[in-house]
């Protein structure tokens, strides 16, 4: 049987079905376009209420997951309305450990950054998704800089930040 393209979304893309919205957030050993990937050992930890943000606005909803028989896995958020001409978004992840795949560094939270990472692909072992943006067509690689920025600065915070802490 071939299944439409509609109903189950690509990494990072979108279905959308009356008023729900259904996103494919983990496919194994697929790049995301800010170089994250997942494998058989990837643990998504479900966060129940998860950030969107969309057209500078945020708010809060609930996430409902599903896996399939691949192993990959979907959030479904109901109610929540967008553009029809949105295809894909972007995760925000946070981390217990994820793996640099150009140094083949394991890190833990008490790890020191091992290169920039902002080029290397990282395989994510352990995560959740704090935040969900749908970004607008003309600013999608700034919005994925955004979110690999992001990543790099929760999970290595600088000694300033530390103190200020
Ligand atoms: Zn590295």
């Amino acid at each position: 049987m071939i299944i439409p393209r509609n109903i189950i979304p690509q990494l990072n893309c979108i279905s959308i079905h009356k008023n729900q919205i259904m996103i494919c957030v983990k496919k194994l050993f697929s790049l995301t376009d800010n170089k994250f990937y997942f494998d058989e050992t990837t643990i998504l930890s479900q966060n129940k209420i998860i950030d969107i943000e969309n057209k500078d606005y945020t708010d809060k909803r609930i996430a409902l997951y599903n896996k399939d028989f691949n192993n990959n896995e979907y959030i479904t958020i109901k109610g929540y309305k967008i553009d029809p001409d949105v295809e894909l978004i972007i995760p925000y992840y946070e981390c217990t450990s994820f793996l640099c795949s150009k140094c083949k560094k394991l890190h833990n939270g008490k790890s020191n950054k091992c290169c920039s990472l902002s080029s290397s692909p990282i395989l994510i072992k352990q995560y959740k998704i704090k935040k969900i943006v749908f970004p607008d067509k003309n600013s999608i690689e700034e919005e994925l800089a955004k979110a690999k920025k992001d990543f790099i600065d929760l999970h290595f915070p600088d000694f300033l930040d530390r103190i200020m802490i």
